[in-house]
């Protein structure tokens, strides 16, 4: 009889890998709070903290007593029910709640949602509906995207089309990704001085004259990249890019899945710029990391353009909309946030990574140290060796999984101090123990 491991890699496809990856497979044999138990190839076991939070997700740990009690709960009456013609309660509560904590309260409000089965789907239900509201307008002409270098919005076409055309997939699909326009990336938070600023503003303002008759919106992740390469930049760039759209008559998507549910300090990136987006874009930490789900918020002057549209309805209904397992898990995870524990939490955990990551700022190996809400980042020169480096953390009883030249941590917000020491702890030393051998090979 073959392994586990073996089994898998005899059948399955992993997340942007080849079938059967050169690279090591640990089978989960359990997960409670911080903690996972691994098994790897040999049969050893190890426990370790998941400093990924299983992909910004599971913010409020593993087998979280009270997001197990509420699935149960939806369990017992029922899990799934078409979303055509029905309704009920877990939908309808968790949109009210959602919009009662978006940004903007005053003014431009968001006051409809939209859920999605993935952040990609949220993503392409808002880039479909930007072009909607156009052609609703009376400019149909209007069916491209500005964006910033850099970006990451998901993996299905369209999405893919508004991620970074040169670390994204572009060269790959030539002929199935829309012409996009890219504007620079904004100055790194840590160094953007007025000049700087002035300077991307100038270049985002030309390429949107140049381009406006053509553009339905602009699509960004406020302050912080995350897949596209950890990247922080300032508010200010936010309120920038609002003006451009409101001067042009474009549309402003903030794409939240990362950031949102209070990963960078606030229970939304935008709140840090006062921004209120036209679109907003939900997921990941939206069920605590239970189910997949996401959601796309709009204004009401949005709604009712594209519903008073010759299409007369936002084009998009997936099967599994609105699940209500899923929809009961974020009201959950949400009501955990209504606490308001999640901010000093939030906070907790950032001053550990701070603190825990700094000392790898002397080591050659590395270009920056930088940190942002609950989340830490250690660029390196070079690309990653991920075998080395994961291995080397799994060994010092911590999960990372980094790419490219980045080895980063967004730990579960109910992450102890010292829970947080560990990690980047693990962190430093795997930067240390991956460089030095390389030095000796
Ligand atoms: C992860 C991510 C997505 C895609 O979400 P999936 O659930 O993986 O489809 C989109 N946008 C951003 C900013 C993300 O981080």
């Amino acid at each position: 009889m073959n392994s586990l491991i073996e089994r898998d890699r005899a059948s399955l496809w992993h997340p942007y890998a080849p079938a059967s990856p050169a690279l090591p497979l640990w089978e989960v044999e359990a997960a409670d709070g911080v903690a996972l138990r691994l098994r790897d190839e040999q049969g050893r076991t190890h426990e370790v903290l998941d400093a990924m939070s299983s992909w910004w997700s599971v913010i409020h740990g593993y087998r979280n007593p009270i997001m197990d009690a509420a699935i149960q709960r939806q369990l017992s009456n029922f899990s799934h029910v078409m979303f055509g013609g029905l309704t009920h309660q877990p939908a309808v509560a968790l949109a009210e709640t959602l919009l009662d904590m978006a940004p903007g309260k005053s003014g431009r409000r968001l006051e409809r949602v939209f859920l999605a089965d993935s952040g990609s789907i949220s993503v392409e239900v808002a880039l479909k509906l930007a072009v909607q509201f156009q052609t609703a307008n009376g400019r149909p002409k209007r069916q491209r995207f500005l964006t910033i270098r850099g970006g990451y919005h998901g993996d299905t076409f369209a999405a893919m089309g508004v991620c970074d055309p040169v670390d994204g997939m572009h060269s790959t699909f030539p002929g199935l990704l829309a012409g996009n326009v890219f504007a620079p990336r904004p100055p790194a938070a840590a160094k953007a001085t007025p000049d700087t600023i002035q300077e991307w503003q100038a270049a985002v303002e030309d390429l949107s004259r140049l381009h406006s008759n053509e553009l339905a919106a602009i699509i960004v992740e406020p302050m912080l990249q995350g897949a596209g390469g950890m990247f922080m930049y300032p508010a200010e760039c936010v309120r920038i890019l609002r003006d451009i759209a409101d001067h042009h008559g474009l549309l402003l998507i903030l794409d939240e899945v990362a950031t949102g549910f209070g990963r960078t300090g606030e229970l939304f990136a935008s709140h840090h710029s006062g921004v209120v987006p036209d679109i907003l874009c939900v997921g990941k930490a939206l069920t605590g990391g239970y189910l997949t789900l996401a959601a796309t918020l709009c204004t009401a002057e949005v709604a009712r353009r594209v519903s008073a549209s010759e299409a007369g309805a936002l084009l998009h209904g997936p099967t599994f909309m609105g699940n209500p397992l899923a929809c009961a898990a974020a009201n959950a995870s949400l009501g955990i946030l209504a606490t308001g524990a999640w901010r000093g939490d939030v906070a907790r955990v950032g001053a550990g990574l701070a603190a825990g990551l700094a000392p790898a700022v002397k080591l050659d190996a590395v270009a920056d140290v930088r940190t942002f809400g609950a989340v830490g980042v250690i660029e390196l020169r070079d690309a990653v060796e991920v075998a080395k480096v994961t291995r080397a953390a799994v060994e010092r009883g911590v999960w990372i999984r980094p790419f490219r030249n980045l080895i980063y941590a967004m730990p579960p917000y109910i992450s102890s101090t010292d829970q947080v020491d560990v990690m980047a702890t693990a962190m430093v030393a795997a930067v240390e123990v991956a460089s030095t051998q390389r030095i000796a090979a």
